[in-house]
């Protein structure tokens, strides 16, 4: 059907008819896309069944990816590239009047994670697919992804999110898969054959149903699956209770994604979510491999188990329970195959955000978990005595149950052979810092995988002008194999290239203005410097500082009137945990900043803030493309990585950051002379951290441009906000500026004015941001997973 456009046009009618029931001329771009979305699951089909049907044959070792987020996005046009089916499409629909891009726009968006953890697993994916790995997905089909953002009056409110209102043609309902699983009750033995048996008792049980998503390759027939499981009834419900109260409370499983972005909240639903995802996942990753192989005693050879960070961890327990309680083998027997079965990525060194959880929540809703999580810690502290005999400390530092909780990072490490960060910097304070105990006492469990984004969306399809361009320069060469973009490094003074690169950027701030002018009602200069924050909104990124600048900028021009600027459109997009009342006022003062400086006839010329509301990643693709500066300004030895900023390098944006997460090895790659950095480096903040030494009130007494601005946030300077902003000067006056904003705003204010004379030289501009994409295919995600597969995972492509 999609041989050529009129074999296209044809079926594409016929099944439009078919499907949306209605004629071409009264369908909708929502009918049109449903439809097209069908063909192409349909075509998919094929290749998935002989993909499946292989690695059930094949004795390939195969790995699966637990993570309780995947941030996919939309699917449809990364999905017709991969099948290199695009321009077919394109033609065909164009000749009947309709424009792709329509569709495109018609399809929600799965949002189904945060940010940056829940977008790598979705990277990794589509780099597995492309790669042609034997890799899999396992997660929750939240009902609700991550909340709608709205903006009102400049504060914002979370609506519902409704992917699903119409329907999901990627996915594909697989009810005889589904698996029970058990909550709370009690444990009892029994005797068995002469041995002790442990049986789950008076459990009440939910039903997890798999609803699959082919995970497509570029350019290759090999298709794996995305499995996300979905909360129903049992059959097998508990009588005592009523009934309507029990689904109300198992839908609720699979209802919400929760929002937050890093500390824990709605305790027992969530920790609910984590086991309802492991158990599942593991059930059926063990009924495929008992089709081709009998017991479970080479289990880690055929089978690896990737924890997304610690909220899969209890697949460690899990994986415990079957071997031993189902499978019947010794402790001895089960504990070196859980261990070499599963390995643990770390995201986060911020200890607020390390899980753990309280044991009166935890043991009775997993009465058996518990007790096998308690013979894991009984056993790892006695290794730990017998190597430090008498340290107490250190043992009760590392003990995986301490103080009435249950320490999931402590069980991921004990509990797998690997244990990576994400960048090397982040890397590097695990080892030496934050688990510098850990790494001592398994001193090869520790590695680095820097982050990275698959290419193939983030360039190829959010950027098509500029991934052609990049191809007649240098070939087609770099699409399969990334670090190929470096050939484009003599082109990076070339006039010609250039001008291309030039019209490219030009022509992407101008779709952006247009989207801008039509979301927001304001005009922007397409000439102005397009100066981007976008990620989640978090203290620790900063964007209060960016505020705070811009609002310096104000001041001056105000004061100065020689003082006028290369025009400058800064440019933000930012969800708060609901929450986190902080985040919530940056997103106010945000909006208050932009209302007085866009209003003002004296600087409106020069600047405009704007905010984007609802991030998320289909905006991102819209933005990113367009973006001149990329700001990465967390404070350093937050940020484990980053992977925006890796996106945003890769089309050909400059960095202004701080020496943080993968911006290290961003400016190891392009060179000082190629991107903007300024700031604390993450072993001063770490020293002050520890041994004190920062009082913010010198920085706001001693420099009059802070003084100035902090004062503003309580003066009444923001009509249409008194008291908003108070918390927010406390936090930086009163509480010492935990996050170093001020002690950073000298070098953040001057490294502004760098990049504004940088900017002013085209010449050197444009050759800047050809540093920046040249050196970018190292950030492809199909290197890291790569190195994943070769280094953790021990699995080769099916080929
Ligand atoms: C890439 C991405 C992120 C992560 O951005 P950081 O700047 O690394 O925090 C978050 N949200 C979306 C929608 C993304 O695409």
């Amino acid at each position: 059907m999609f041989i050529n456009k009129e074999v296209f046009k044809a079926s594409f009618l016929q099944r439009l008819e078919q499907t949306a029931s209605v004629s071409f001329g009264n369908s909708t771009s929502r009918d049109q896309y449903h439809t097209l979305g069908l063909m192409v699951r349909e075509y998919i089909s094929t290749n998935w069944i002989a993909s499946n049907e292989e690695s059930r044959q094949g004795n390939h070792k195969k790995v699966y990816y637990l993570s309780i987020e995947f941030l996919l996005g939309r699917l449809l046009m990364s999905t017709l590239i991969n099948l290199r089916i695009r321009d077919v499409v394109d033609e065909g629909l164009k000749d009947l009047g309709v424009e792709l891009s329509d569709l495109e726009e018609a399809e929600a968006d799965a949002g189904l994670g945060n940010g940056g953890l829940g977008r790598l697993a979705a990277c990794f994916l589509d780099s597995m697919a492309s790669l042609e790995l034997p890799g899999h997905g396992y997660g929750i089909r939240y009902k609700h992804g991550l909340f709608e953002q709205k903006i009102i009056d400049g504060y914002q409110v979370e609506l519902p999110e409704q992917w699903l209102r119409n329907g999901n043609v990627w996915e594909v309902r697989k009810a005889d898969l589904a698996i029970e699983v058990p909550f709370w009750g009690d444990v009892k033995w029994v005797e068995q054959n002469g041995k002790l048996q442990f049986v789950h008792d008076h459990a009440e049980t939910v039903l997890a149903v798999p609803f699959d998503i082919p995970v497509l390759g570029f350019n290759t027939d090999h298709v794996n699956t995305l499995r996300l499981w979905g909360a129903e009834p049992s059959k097998h419900y508990p009588l005592h209770k009523d009934f309507m109260q029990y689904k109300k409370e198992t839908e609720q499983i699979s209802e919400f994604l929760y929002p937050n972005d890093m500390s824990n909240d709605g305790k027992i639903l969530r920790l609910k979510q984590q086991y309802f995802l492991v158990t599942a996942s593991l059930k059926s990753i063990i009924r495929d491999f008992k089709k081709n192989h009998g017991d479970l005693y080479h289990f880690h050879e055929y089978v690896a188990i990737h924890i997304n960070d610690t909220h899969p961890a209890l697949a460690i327990p899990e994986l415990m329970r079957i071997l031993i309680d189902e499978e019947g083998m010794r402790w001895e027997e089960a504990w070196p195959i859980v261990t070499n079965t599963i390995s643990y990525t770390n995201h986060t060194i911020l200890s607020e955000a390390l899980e753990k959880w309280s044991i009166d929540l935890f043991k009775p809703l997993f009465p058996r978990i518990y007790m096998i999580i308690e013979e894991i810690n009984k056993r790892f502290c006695k290794e730990l005595w017998d190597e430090y005999p008498g340290d107490w400390d250190r043992i009760e530092q590392m003990a995986i149950i301490a103080h009435g909780y249950v320490k999931m990072a402590h069980l991921s490490i004990v509990g797998s052979h690997s244990v990576n960060g994400v960048a090397k910097l982040h890397t590097e304070i695990l080892k030496r810092r934050e688990m510098s105990n850990f790494n001592e006492f398994y001193p090869y469990r520790f590695n680095n995988k820097t982050n990275g984004i698959t290419h193939r969306r983030w360039l190829i399809q959010s950027n098509k002008g500029l991934a052609d361009t990049i191809s007649s320069a240098i070939g087609i060469g770099w699409i399969t194999e990334t670090e190929q973009m470096k050939k484009l490094l003599p082109f990076a003074a070339d006039a010609a290239f250039q001008e291309e690169i030039n019209q490219i950027k030009l022509n992407r701030k101008q779709e952006l203005a247009a989207l801008i002018h039509q979301r927001n009602n304001i005009v922007i200069d397409e000439t102005s410097i397009f100066d981007v924050q976008i990620k989640r909104l978090h203290a620790y990124k900063r964007q209060l500082m960016n505020v705070l600048h811009i609002m310096h900028l104000y001041n001056r021009m105000k004061e100065d009137s020689s003082y006028r600027p290369h025009p400058r459109t800064f440019i933000f997009g930012a969800k708060a945990a609901p929450g986190y009342d902080f985040a919530k006022r940056v997103i106010k003062l945000i909006h208050s900043v932009a209302k007085i400086v866009n209003n003002d006839p004296l600087t409106k010329e020069y600047i405009k803030v704007v905010f984007l509301e609802n991030y998320s990643v289909s905006l991102a693709e819209k933005i990113i493309p367009a973006t001149n500066v990329s700001e990465q300004i967390s404070t350093a030895s937050k940020e484990a990585s980053g992977t925006g900023n890796m996106k945003f390098m890769m089309n050909g944006a400059v960095t202004l950051g701080t020496l943080d997460g993968a911006n290290v090895e961003i400016a190891e790659l392009v060179g000082p002379e190629n991107i903007f950095i300024f700031g604390l480096k993450a072993n001063q903040v770490m020293q002050y951290e520890r041994h004190g030494g920062y009082h913010s009130h010198d920085y706001y007494h001693n420099d009059r441009r802070i003084k100035q601005v902090v004062d503003q946030l309580t003066s009444g300077f923001f009509e249409d906000a008194y008291y908003d902003f108070e918390p927010i000067a406390d936090s930086l006056l009163m509480e010492n500026d935990q996050y170093f904003l001020l002690k950073d705003f000298a070098s953040y204010q001057d490294s502004h004015e760098r990049v504004a004379e940088a900017y002013a030289d085209r010449k050197r501009w444009l050759e800047m941001s050809i540093h920046n994409i040249a050196q970018s295919g190292f950030f492809s995600s199909d290197r890291t997973v790569s190195e994943y597969a070769k280094d953790i995972w021990k699995i080769r492509p099916n080929r």
